[in-house]
């Protein structure tokens, strides 16, 4: 019944990778139950009014990992193929990447499936409200932090922020991060989950004995992370040789301009006409030789299929689960390709979202170079950790990243002990 209600190739995903980690945590069977069920499921219709003057009906997700160590924090999506059982895997992702990063706060995701490049401003700020208003007895800033993901921004963040500070008769601002700046959002959060992953990659090249100044980068997306992704990593001396977004994909061995690339994009609505790069098949740009390579889209975009053809040095994962169990398999017996699993590499975004809740708790703003100089402190410290830990134990990032994740959550649940 449990594995029906959730029945979606990527919540298998994320229950194997638990499952494989509770094996090598040893876990008892009462905290590991405890652990890898999410705590509260939420399913909600949302009638909107559409433009034409018809009423549509769609359904929106909130999955609640768990709730023992704080409040719950994680992202919202639209997506038109967002169901239950991906947004309870994406949770439980959530779940251990704030307890790797030592966040207070549980794991959260939520979604709605609709197809947001298809409906107008109005049609998505109706359907934004709607959705929030369902969803005003389970959020606020101590229970369920909400914050951007695929297909949301800034401006949904705002319409959230508006109807729950209505209801509540006065401004809330720490009940939603990643809002606009001027209404006590954070400096640095639009580009924290892209600078995180650049500053870990680097921190990989390094490790690796790669000149960043000689170094090459695909990235795959070229949405909000995607594009601070590559941006960053340009920024530290890396070329960007390939790129790709849904509408296709580009390569040019010399490097890509990506200011002229996001000025294209902005004004033709696609990456693919951009006239100064070759376009080339978005699944042969994956296997490119190149130092980092960067899935910043997607899940399960390397596969069995492919994850013996990558001719990348570093991994760097910025989506959520971009890698399928099968291709860990292979990548880690091919023991060339430095790893950087996805809860620690895409962290940057939610450790941010957590420095904007504290601003708004102490009701202060830091400057720029404050959020990011803390969050590379944060990431440096996750990612030493998660090395010296795969060194002790000899075993791959993901396990110890995994690992040092879901011990804290265990430790926290065992302390607490079950009610009643
Ligand atoms: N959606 C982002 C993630 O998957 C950020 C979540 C947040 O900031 O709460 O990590």
């Amino acid at each position: 019944m449990r594995e029906e209600l959730l029945n979606n190739p990527v919540f298998h995903m994320a229950a194997e990778q638990f499952d494989r980690t509770a094996d090598f945590l040893g876990l008892s069977n009462d905290v590991r139950e405890r652990c890898k069920w999410p705590k509260r499921l939420l399913t909600v219709s949302i009638p909107i009014k559409l433009d034409s003057g018809e009423t549509h009906v769609l359904f929106g997700y909130r999955v609640q990992h768990q709730l023992s160590r704080g409040p719950v924090k994680g992202g919202l999506r639209f997506h038109p193929n967002t169901d239950l059982g991906e947004v309870a895997a994406l949770a439980m992702w959530m779940n251990w990447k704030c307890a790797l990063m030592g966040l207070p706060f549980g794991g959260g995701k939520g979604g709605v499936a609709c197809d947001p490049r298809t409906m107008s401003v109005k049609e998505l700020e109706n359907l934004t409200r709607r959705y929030t208003s369902e969803m005003l007895p389970f959020i606020g800033p101590e229970t369920d932090v909400m914050a951007p993901d695929m297909g949301t921004n800034a401006q949904v963040m705002a319409w959230m922020l508006d109807v729950y500070s209505a209801h509540a008769g006065h401004l809330v601002p720490g009940v939603v991060t990643g809002k606009p700046v001027n209404l006590q959002g954070s400096e640095g959060r639009e580009a924290a989950t892209g600078h995180g992953v650049a500053f870990l990659a680097t921190r990989a090249l390094s490790k690796c004995q790669l000149d960043p100044d000689k170094a090459t980068a695909i990235v795959q997306g070229f949405g909000n992370v995607g594009y601070y992704a590559a941006l960053t990593l340009s920024r530290f001396g890396i070329k960007i040789i390939g790129i790709s977004d849904v509408t296709g994909a580009l390569y040019h061995p010399e490097g890509i301009d990506l200011a002229a690339l996001k000025r294209h994009l902005d004004s033709t609505g696609d990456i693919k006409s951009y006239p100064d790069a070759d376009t080339i098949d978005p699944d042969a740009m994956l296997v490119q030789e190149c130092d980092i390579l960067v899935p910043a889209a997607v899940d399960r975009v390397i596969t069995e299929h492919n994850a013996a053809d990558l001719k990348c040095k570093i991994l760097a994962e910025a989506a959520n689960g971009p890698t399928t169990p099968e291709a860990d398999a292979i990548i880690e017996k091919r023991d060339d390709i430095f790893l950087i699993p996805d809860i620690l590499c895409n962290a940057g975004g939610v450790t941010v979202s957590y420095f904007e809740w504290v601003q708004n708790i102490q009701r202060f703003q830091w400057s720029e170079q404050e959020v990011l100089s803390k969050l590379d402190t944060m990431m440096a410290k996750a990612f030493d950790r998660v090395l010296a830990f795969a060194r002790y134990k000899k075993i791959p990032h993901r396990l110890a990243a995994l690992s040092l994740g879901i011990q804290e959550v265990a430790e926290v649940k065992q302390q607490r002990g079950l009610f009643p």
